[in-house]
């Protein structure tokens, strides 16, 4: 007969009674820190858009996928490009709008898109407040503010006086320097991609528009690896792309690619509070190159760290008819 008592049992009511009653032991390691997850602002420029034969649809595509993607971004204007033939087009004001109605926000990318390096102090910032008028009005409709301003070309001044003159400038107008870390050649992708819808050519299409999301990923794998090079850690990235066809295509492939990388998509103002972006700048040039190489050159990197960079691929330069 089997008894609820026997000694048998008794023990191990004892053995449970022990182990339930013992205090939880302290964790051996003390709880891992999490690293944060890589994050990046998406800003576009030359809105409403460059070299488009359908405004209406690539804004729409731009904004459907961005919504979809739940992206706060911010895209930069040169109003020069309301005035097609010299005459405001309000359908083309009207997209602009539209980007404010999505929840995104505009900045200013100067009226004409001009080139300081070929330009005066004065001449440059008169085009940077002529480019202000309808972007301002639009914003005072949306409540929201001109916050940033983003060099053409990414040119900041090609010599220390019309650097700092700039800066000056732009602090007083209260407006914030748009930096970008991930620089690329999709302008090229963009220029071949344009070239092939003329053509008409479905199959040369789809070939630069997948050629463009593996490059953009090589792009993206090499910054990150210099980022960790120059701050010792994943920073908040900046990404360069601009109002095209492409991404009017291609932005959900692009979207996708950077989600599969582990990406938060956040708002620029998330991605200057990384204090990489407080990393001291002197860099005076020509170029129109990568904050990230302008912090590099200051920090006297050797040249080693620039080596690796992808390129553009010989097949979309020769589409395009421009070397990189
Ligand atoms: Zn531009």
């Amino acid at each position: 007969m089997h008894l609820p008592f026997s000694p048998f049992y008794l023990l191990l009511c004892f053995s449970l009674f022990v182990a339930c009653s013992s205090p939880t032991p302290a964790p051996k390691v003390a709880a891992t820190l999490v690293p944060p997850s890589p994050a990046i602002a998406i800003t576009i420029d030359d809105l409403p858009g460059i070299s488009l034969d359908n405004y209406q649809e690539v804004t729409d595509n731009l904004l459907t996928t961005l919504k979809k993607y739940r992206v706060p971004a911010i895209g930069f204007v040169n109003e020069n490009k309301l005035y097609p033939k010299n005459k405001l087009d309000t359908a083309r004001l009207n997209l602009l709008e539209a980007w404010l109605a999505a929840g995104m926000e505009l900045g200013n990318h100067t009226y004409s898109h001009p080139d300081y390096n070929r330009l005066t102090f004065e001449e440059f910032t008169a085009d940077i407040l002529k480019g202000e008028f309808h972007t301002k009005r639009l914003h005072a409709k949306y409540g929201q503010k001109m916050r940033y301003f983003r060099h053409p070309f990414l040119h900041a001044g090609n010599t220390p006086e019309k650097k700092a003159e700039l800066e000056q400038f732009l602090a007083k107008r209260n407006y914030e320097i748009a930096p970008v870390t991930i620089d690329n050649s999709e302008w090229i992708f963009a220029k071949a991609y344009h070239i092939a819808m003329r053509k008409k050519d479905g199959a040369e299409l789809k070939k630069i528009g997948e050629s463009y999301v593996a490059y953009m990923q090589d792009k993206t794998a090499f910054y990150e690896e210099q980022s960790k090079l120059l701050f010792d850690r994943p920073i908040k990235h900046t990404l360069l792309i601009h109002a095209n066809a492409l991404n009017g295509d291609y932005l959900d492939e692009l979207l996708d690619m950077y989600q599969q990388r582990g990406y938060q998509f956040i708002s620029l103002a998330n991605a200057l509070t990384d204090e990489a972006y407080q990393s001291k700048d002197d860099y005076v040039g020509r170029g129109g190159i990568t904050w990230l190489h302008r912090w590099a050159m200051t920090k006297k990197m050797d040249k080693a760290f620039y080596k690796g960079e992808p390129a553009c691929p010989e097949f979309i330069q020769e589409i395009a008819g421009i070397r990189e």
